[in-house]
């Protein structure tokens, strides 16, 4: 084996024609989801004042947003939805008429080829703030299943090509498996949130979505962040019970998460860079301490680079317009 002086591992630094030679990761346009967050109501676009760029949108005002999604080659969003009525229940996220189930109908109208993915949880539809039903102060578990297999079955039927589960309750997508295929949804894939920490990470999104919860917190259904084994047994388990894609969520603080689960399984792995690690960076290049586009790059590699095939960020329309132009 030869050493140095032979050996000098800067020759294949020395140009950028050299360095894009020997790359070992690229983010591309095809890899990302767009996050969207959909309002009840008629002629809104409103700026999300946590997270720069992020607006709220009617479902009548996102013609332009989808047609600029589409046009820069990002193959999916992923919609959330904020309601006019909440109740303990949540029945907003399962009324036909609700509000992301017209966001639905318009984008496939609209983009018929653009893959709409639909976040199906509970907590921006329940007075509580909770992904499930509150029963004296505990978040139960079995009575949420059927209310979530609902959300998802409403989904499919407005036309959704994927539902994601995002509420953490054991047994969801076994729950969503069974109603999605007993209706002839047998063909609507499954991405579940399989390892999802509660993470402070979220706090810009609880804004967006008006989502936070109105007692206590969600450690008693999300992951406790400083577990791997754990998060490992849950993607194992939606797997098991029908997931066709999982997710690791946040990013960033959990690049490990994801390496391991990229050797454990052989699915298909999304990453959520989520709505702090967007923000933090919004602030940063605010403040003038790093440049946007480098960090970006540089944080999105970093997640490819840690296993994920899917990303899902805020940043996704400033990558594909970056990566149109280089
Ligand atoms: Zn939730």
């Amino acid at each position: 084996m030869a050493g140095f002086p032979q050996l000098r591992l800067r020759r294949l630094r020395r140009t950028e024609r050299l360095r894009a030679l020997v790359r070992e990761n690229r983010v591309d346009a095809g890899d990302l989801v767009y996050p969207i967050f959909v309002v009840e109501g008629k002629g809104i676009k409103q700026e999300i004042s946590s997270m720069p760029s992020i607006f709220r949108f009617s479902p009548d005002q996102l013609d332009a947003e989808i047609e600029e999604v589409a046009g820069l080659k990002i193959p999916a969003v992923l919609l959330f939805g904020i309601p006019e009525q909440k109740d303990e229940l949540g029945s907003s996220a399962y009324a036909p008429e609700g509000v992301v189930q017209q966001a639905v109908r318009r984008i496939k109208k609209s983009a018929p080829q653009l893959l709409v993915i639909t976040d199906v949880c509970l907590c921006e539809y329940t007075s509580h703030g909770h992904c499930g039903v509150v029963v004296g102060d505990q978040i139960d578990n079995d009575q949420t299943l059927p209310l979530l297999a609902k959300t998802a079955l409403s989904h499919a039927e407005a036309g959704a090509d994927i539902v994601a589960p995002s509420d953490m309750m054991d047994g969801r997508v076994k729950a969503i498996r069974e109603s999605l295929d007993k209706d002839g949804f047998q063909q609507i894939p499954i991405l579940s949130y399989a390892a999802k920490y509660a993470s402070a990470f979220y706090g810009p999104f609880r804004e967006a979505a008006e989502s936070a919860p109105q007692f206590g917190d969600r450690r008693s259904y999300q992951m406790d962040p400083p577990n791997i084994r754990e998060a490992l047994r849950e993607i194992e388990q939606d797997i098991n019970e029908g997931a066709d894609i999982v997710m690791v969520k946040p990013a960033l603080a959990y690049l490990d998460v994801i390496r391991q689960a990229r050797n454990a399984f052989n699915c298909p792995l999304a990453a959520y860079n989520v709505s702090g690690e967007y923000a933090m960076v919004k602030a940063a290049v605010k403040q003038g301490l790093m440049e946007e586009r480098r960090a970006v790059m540089e944080i999105l590699t970093a997640i490819k680079r840690a296993g994920a095939d899917i990303i899902i960020s805020y940043h996704a329309k400033d990558v594909a317009r970056w990566l149109q132009s280089a």
